[in-house]
């Protein structure tokens, strides 16, 4: 069997992908806002395909400026990428990079192609500009990051990076070698070969760039099942899953752990009083507080509305009432201030360990609640201890 596709027919071809490309672009990015950088990938790749096809065929060529105005999508399709992953990452658009590089596309083509005719000199400043600019795009991506992320960002960052050495290959190759490269390189083969090359190297990119947008939202969706949005802290179920964790490892090691519940006294009052927006900022107060307490060892969750939660692995609970009554004071010292207003609130806090309440973590909430509302029963802002084990196991 004998394929045969005329250049034309595979420039088509490149072309109805890289638009379909754009299109997955715009559809992966849809319903997640613009700060994702999809858009301004989606756009990028039409102006590079443009610009790929202006610069590498016969079509346009007719016209100096068509070649100019080829140089000038290529380098901009390539700033927008550079753009699209400062956003994607969340970070502060460095426009300079980009404009920059295009000015220097635009100056340098004009002057080599329209007034000198030195092709072999505007080649070899061009490659090196798209070079510079692919190499300022892999610095972005080729960063510690978390993973399944980090697997998205070395892919395309590597890709960036490939795409940069073949710019700086094809600036030495002019140099050297100037009648072998531009001097063939409108006609077969070398033109639709780099031609080729570069579409494929776009594609590679555009794959790397959707598996970062994919790897993200796993994350995202990561961080939403174990954290509460308010706070930041754990949720009360990865709070579960990590004491069942614990608890069998105490129950192996014959070792102790220690469960604290913390409940704002007179909440209600509080959003009564200021409105249920200051109730939030004295929850985010106060989970700032334990945070910058507790050891990095220690287990904080928001168990309920404004009821907390600490394990302390390899802590008795006496060990644990001097960290609660320090948590109680420093808590009652420092109101917070809302609008100009000073709202002044207090804690209870209940404790039990794993020597009194067995090693369930049922159990353990249970008895440190009521030690809790002991607490409450004996006049609030006080750290209660359990006491008596009215379970058994
Ligand atoms: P006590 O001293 O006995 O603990 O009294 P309390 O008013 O704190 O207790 P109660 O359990 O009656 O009230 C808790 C309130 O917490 C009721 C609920 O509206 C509020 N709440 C629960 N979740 C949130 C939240 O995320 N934000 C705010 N602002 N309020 C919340
Ligand atoms: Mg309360
Ligand atoms: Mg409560």
């Amino acid at each position: 069997m004998t394929l045969s596709f005329d250049f034309n027919t595979i420039v088509f071809m490149l072309a109805v992908l890289t638009f379909m490309l754009s299109g997955l672009l715009l559809l992966a990015g849809l319903n997640r806002g613009d700060a994702q950088g999809s858009r301004h990938w989606a756009l990028a790749n039409i102006m590079l395909s443009i610009g790929l096809a202006m610069s590498f065929t016969r079509f346009f060529l007719t016209h100096a400026w068509c070649f100019v105005l080829g140089a000038v999508l290529l380098t901009s399709g390539m700033g927008l990428q550079y753009v699209g992953l400062q956003k994607f990452k969340r970070e502060a658009v460095t426009w300079w990079v980009p404009l920059s590089a295009v000015l220097a596309v635009f100056v340098l083509t004009v002057w080599f192609h329209a007034i000198q005719h030195d092709t072999q000199g505007r080649m070899i400043a061009n490659s090196l500009v798209f070079a510079m600019l692919n190499i300022a795009s892999a610095r972005l991506l080729l960063v510690p990051a978390p993973e399944p992320l980090k697997t998205a960002y070395r892919f395309t960052g590597i890709t960036f990076l490939l795409l940069a050495g073949t710019f700086i290959g094809r600036a030495i190759l002019t140099y050297i070698e100037p009648a072998k490269t531009f001097g063939s390189l409108l006609f077969p083969p070398v033109g639709p070969h780099l031609f080729f090359i570069g579409n494929m190297m776009q594609m590679c990119l555009t794959f790397g760039f959707v598996l970062m947008m994919n790897y993200r939202l796993v994350t995202d969706l990561r961080v939403l099942a174990i954290r509460d949005p308010l706070t930041g802290i754990l949720n009360r179920r990865s709070l579960e899953d990590e004491a069942s964790y614990l608890l069998a490892r105490c129950h192996r090691n014959e070792e102790v752990l220690t469960v604290m519940m913390i409940d704002v006294d007179h909440f209600k009052a509080i959003n009564d009083e200021y409105g249920h927006q200051a109730g939030d900022e004295v929850l985010k107060h106060l989970v700032s507080l334990v945070n910058s307490t507790i050891r990095t060892g220690d287990y904080f969750a928001r168990y309920g509305g404004e009821e907390f939660c600490v394990v302390l692995p390899l802590t008795t609970r006496e060990e644990a009432l001097v960290l609660a009554e320090r948590l109680r004071q420093k808590y009652a010292d420092t109101p917070i201030q809302i609008d100009g207003k000073v709202i002044q609130s207090t804690i209870s806090i209940g404790l039990t360990d794993t020597f009194q309440a067995g090693v369930e973590f049922v159990n353990l909430v249970s008895l440190a609640d009521q030690a809790l509302y002991q607490a409450k029963r004996a006049g609030r802002n006080r750290v209660v201890l359990s006491t008596y084990p009215t379970i058994t196991n």
